[in-house]
């Protein structure tokens, strides 16, 4: 267990950052498509159930070492894969969901997935097109171990008994190149992810980390798999986790987490009260162990001053010690098991109307981030077996937390643009749709506006790329502050911006983009003291009665703002009154 508990952690921190690069986005349109397959949901479905991958792999795990070159210069595996117990359908969805990520790294790669099957001494395809990718690869190849075993780039023209031994018959160019990166569990190999890009040009380097952090998640998710199965062994436990967690989307935050584990404890332990706090972050890392404060996030049974949302010390608590110890604690008089400790605070003596406590740390990898305390009127002390499913509760809830946490990173990185905050191209094209539909439902009106600055490459020329990023950021800034927390801004362009305001009528549209143009117009842009002026151009179209469809409105503002441009800009345009007045 030391070396899963040790291998999960490194996992763990690589995972961050794995996806931390693997989603910093070079082409957001694709990966925001990636995000609707819903990745949390998809792995975590089956990282929950997945038992039988893992009990077939497990078998082998034991077994699995890098393949030894025997006498004779053939290569041998004793890994056991035993293909009878794997649930083929949850491994799949971790191999599609892994192949999609893929082309929404590079558009132009083609992916695939191979493990060992020793048996028949090949790897054999688990996920990739039958047609593009051979159905096994033989290895007894032993150039070819040399580079699955490896992070690798190959070209077709300088590798052609290796590119012949990977693909099948084809007229290559010549141009095309491979990516191949390992895939791993508890540290052995178990395959590679072999990727293929028809022209060597169309790799990046950075797309060449993505793809090996790709193999990482890959490897990642089938350790985390492993690992989550083995703290949690209760069907009726994992159903209900699985509920909650196949739930998750994009609007989940940490409380509803708290809030749909409520019922989970009410049916699985006996209190009178229930209690879950969260170390709260802190930017410093010195200070984690220091007089951190907790706040309570989830509170059941006895209602007490410990409310939801009461801060209390980490340290020197009850309800802080799981976090501090990293550990779980039993007692049925806590009072004297720990004497120097009060509850949460000095100054709360009633508080001593529970006698029986049980604690677990919540864990992520083997950090605390918080504890789960169940408290009892009575002196009956928690069982031995209760204290072992409230640990487990401990990793899992810590697990959904990351989880969350990880998914909105991505979300807000992969539906937001990095520059201005606002939202991206492809996201407000998502909004626009969705306010549609609403705006039909409720006979609601809306406005459209595109912004484009004036004359924007002058200063990117006369004052440099950076001080156009400074006035990008300040326009969005200011365009943010004068719409409504429900209107949709959005960066639709390099220097182009568009709004929707929602059931908004044209007149109140009208004095928006106004106030927008004047204040643009009358900020003092300074950035290093050196000062600037800026102007922006505006068009608008109105919902329903310019048109219904998302891409004539968007063309209708789109020439209004140019009928604003033409005009000498530093204006807004109405497409209806320039029909009137053409
Ligand atoms: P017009 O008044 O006709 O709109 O002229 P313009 O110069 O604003 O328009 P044009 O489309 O010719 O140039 C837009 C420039 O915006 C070109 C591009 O380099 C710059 N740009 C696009 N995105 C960014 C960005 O993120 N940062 C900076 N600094 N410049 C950008
Ligand atoms: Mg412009
Ligand atoms: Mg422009």
């Amino acid at each position: 267990m030391s070396t899963l508990a040790n291998f999960t952690k490194t996992l763990i921190i690589s995972f961050v950052l794995t996806l931390v690069y693997l989603f910093l986005p070079s082409d957001l349109v694709v990966l925001g498509q990636i995000l609707k397959y819903s990745i949390l949901i998809s792995i975590i479905i089956a990282l929950m159930s997945y038992k039988s991958v893992i009990q077939s792999v497990e078998s082998g795990i034991s077994n699995i070492n890098s393949p030894k070159r025997k006498k004779d210069g053939k290569y041998e595996f004793e890994v056991v894969l035993d293909e009878k117990k794997t649930t083929k359908d949850l491994f799949q969805r971790l191999i599609i969901l892994t192949i999609k990520v893929a082309s929404s790294i590079n558009k132009h790669s083609h992916s695939a997935i191979y493990t060992i099957d020793p048996k028949i001494n090949s790897f054999v395809l688990q996920g990739g097109k039958k047609d593009e990718f051979k159905e096994s690869i033989s290895i007894e190849n032993g150039e070819l171990l040399n580079f699955v075993l490896k992070s690798r780039k190959i070209h077709q023209k300088d590798n052609k008994d290796l590119w012949n031994s990977l693909f099948s018959e084809n007229s290559w160019k010549g141009s095309e190149s491979a990516i191949i990166n390992p895939v791993k569990i508890h540290g052995k190999d178990l395959g590679f992810i072999l990727c293929r890009i028809d022209h060597f040009k169309n790799i990046s380097d950075k797309d060449l980390s993505s793809f090996k952090n790709l193999s990482e998640f890959f490897s990642y998710n089938l350790q985390n798999l492993d690992d989550l199965d083995y703290h949690i062994n209760q069907e009726a436990s994992k159903d209900l986790i699985l509920d909650i967690i196949s739930g998750l989307n994009s609007k989940t935050d940490e409380q509803n987490i708290f809030d749909q584990f409520r019922y989970f404890f009410r049916t699985t332990f006996n209190y009178d009260r229930l209690t879950i706090s969260i170390r709260k972050e802190t930017n410093n890392r010195r200070k984690i162990d220091k007089a951190i404060n907790s706040i309570v996030k989830l509170t059941d049974g006895i209602k007490d001053e410990l409310d939801q949302e009461t801060e209390f010390p980490t340290n020197g608590t009850l309800h802080g010690l799981p976090i501090i110890s990293g550990k779980s604690i039993s007692s049925s008089n806590w009072q004297e098991s720990f004497p120097n400790i009060v509850r949460y605070s000095s100054k709360q003596k009633s508080n001593a109307v529970y006698k029986t406590i049980l604690g677990s740390p919540i864990l992520v990898g083997n950090q605390a981030k918080g504890s789960i305390v169940l408290e009892r009127l009575d002196e009956v002390m928690y069982a031995k077996k209760e204290v072992k499913n409230l640990e487990k509760v401990g990793r899992i809830l810590g697990s959904s937390l990351e989880w969350v946490n990880e998914y909105n990173k991505i979300y807000e990185n992969a539906t937001h643009d990095g520059l201005s905050g606002l939202l991206n191209h492809q996201t407000f094209k998502e909004r626009f749709n969705d306010e549609i539909k609403r705006a039909e439902r409720f006979q609601h009106k809306m406005s459209i506006m595109i912004f484009d600055l004036d004359k924007f490459k002058n200063i990117n020329d006369t004052l440099g790329h950076q001080y156009g990023d400074y006035i990008i950021q300040t326009c969005s800034k200011i365009m943010k502050d004068n719409v409504r927390a429900v209107d949709v801004v959005a960066r639709y362009g390099g220097e182009e911006f568009a709004i929707i305001l929602i059931n908004t009528s044209v007149i109140m549209s009208n004095i928006v983009a106004q106030r927008i143009v004047d204040t643009i117009a009358n900020y003092p842009f300074k950035m290093d003291n050196i000062k600037a002026k800026m102007t922006i151009s505006g068009g608008m179209s109105e919902y329903p009665s310019d048109s219904k469809d998302m891409k004539e409105l968007i063309e209708i503002a789109d020439q209004a703002m140019y009928s604003s441009k033409q005009e000498g800009g530093n204006k807004f345009s109405i497409h209806s009154n320039i029909e009137k007045s053409g």
